[in-house]
C-alpha cells in the first residue's frame, strides 16, 4: 500500500522531490524471460546509462549489505528498486528475499520494482504483503498486432513463444498484473518506449487503456537503438517529437517527464548521480 508519505519521497513518481531524495537499484535479476527487440543486455560499457546494464550481479544478502554502504556515503537514498538487468520476477526468489531483508532491515525504505509483467501477477499478494508500494510495469502496446513486432520471444516456463502467440500471451499477462496491483493498493507507473514506425502511432491507445486499468503515472521513453539488436537502425525519438506525445498522452494520465533511464546499478540522486563513485563499493560487495 502506497502512502501520502511515500509518494512525497519518491523521486521518480514526484519530480518536485528529486532534488531532495535519491534510489539505489539493487542489480540482483540477471535473468529475463523476454526478448524486447531493442535491448542489449550482453555489453556492459562504464560509460552507458541506460536500463539492462548493470556492472556487478549481487544476491540478495550482499544487496542488503550493500545497502548499508550506499547509505553511509549517501543518506537521501530512500528509494531501493530492483530494475534487473533482466526481470525482476524471472528472478522471483532473489526479488522477493532482497525486498524481505531490505525490509527488515530499512524500514523507512520504500521498495520499488520495475517489470515486464509477464510473470509479475502472482507475487503481488506476497509484494503487498512486504510493503512494495510502487511498481513500474513497461507496457509498449495494448494490440498484439503491433507488439508481436516488438519482442522477438516470451518465455512461459519452459515453453518460448513467438510472434502473435506470444504478444497475446504477455499483454494478457501485463493487464493481469496491473489490475492485481491495484486491487492490492500499490502505486503503478506505465512505462512505454516510443519506437518510431513500430508503436509510436499506438502510445495514447496505451496511455487510454492504463488510465482504465487505474494506474497512477505514465513514463513514455524514447527508444534508444543499441547496437546488435533488431532496432539498432531506428533512429531515436526526437525531443519535441517526444514532447508531442507526451503532451497528448497527458489528457489520460499524468506524465513523467524527468526520467534519466538509469542503469540497473544505478545510485544517487537523478540530478546528483552517484553510480560511477560508488562502482568499487559494488564490485567489493560482489566479493
Ligand atoms: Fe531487456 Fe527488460 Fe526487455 Fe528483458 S524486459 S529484454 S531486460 S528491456
Ligand atoms: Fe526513476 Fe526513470 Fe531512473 Fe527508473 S529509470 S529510477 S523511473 S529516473
Amino acid at each position: 500500500m502506497t502512502t501520502p508519505l511515500d509518494f512525497n519521497r519518491h523521486p521518480c513518481f514526484n519530480a518536485k522531490v528529486k532534488g531532495l531524495y535519491g534510489r539505489v537499484h539493487l542489480p540482483v535479476a540477471p535473468k529475463c524471460n523476454i526478448q524486447c527487440n531493442y535491448c542489449n543486455r550482453k555489453y556492459d560499457c562504464v560509460n552507458e546509462s541506460r536500463p539492462g546494464v548493470t556492472s556487478t550481479v549481487l544476491t540478495p544478502e550482499q544487496a542488503l549489505y550493500y545497502m548499508g554502504r550506499v547509505l553511509e556515503k549517501e543518506p537521501r537514498i530512500s528509494v531501493a528498486g530492483i530494475a534487473g538487468p533482466g526481470d525482476p520476477f524471472a528472478n522471483g526468489d532473489e526479488t522477493l528475499e532482497t525486498m524481505r531483508l531490505i525490509r527488515r532491515e530499512y524500514p523507512e525504505t520504500i521498495l520499488c520494482l520495475a517489470s515486464n509483467g509477464m510473470n509479475l501477477s502472482p507475487y503481488v499478494p506476497e509484494l503487498a504483503e512486504i510493503g512494495v508500494s510502487h511498481v513500474t510495469v513497461t507496457v509498449n502496446a495494448v494490440d498484439p498486432e503491433v507488439s508481436k513486432n516488438i519482442y522477438s520471444w516470451v518465455r512461459d516456463g519452459r515453453v518460448l513463444y513467438r510472434g502473435r502467440q506470444g504478444a497475446e500471451l504477455l499483454l494478457a499477462r501485463q493487464l493481469q498484473s496491473i489490475r492485481e496491483l491495484k486491487k492490492h493498493g500499490i502505486t503503478v507507473k506505465i512505462n512505454t518506449i516510443a519506437i518510431p514506425g513500430v508503436n509510436d502511432h499506438h502510445i495514447i491507445k496505451v496511455a487510454r487503456a492504463m488510465r482504465d486499468l487505474g494506474a497512477d503515472l505514465f513514463n513514455c521513453m524514447a527508444m534508444y537503438p543499441n547496437v546488435d539488436t533488431v532496432f539498432e537502425n531506428i533512429p531515436e525519438p526526437s525531443r519535441i517529437y517526444m514532447t508531442g506525445i507526451r503532451n497528448e498522452a497527458e489528457q489520460y494520465l499524468p506524465q513523467m517527464r524527468h526520467c534519466t533511464r538509469c542503469r540497473a546499478d544505478a545510485v544517487g540522486l537523478l540530478d546528483d548521480d552517484r553510480t560511477e563513485e560508488m562502482r568499487g563499493c559494488l564490485s567489493a560487495c560482489a566479493k
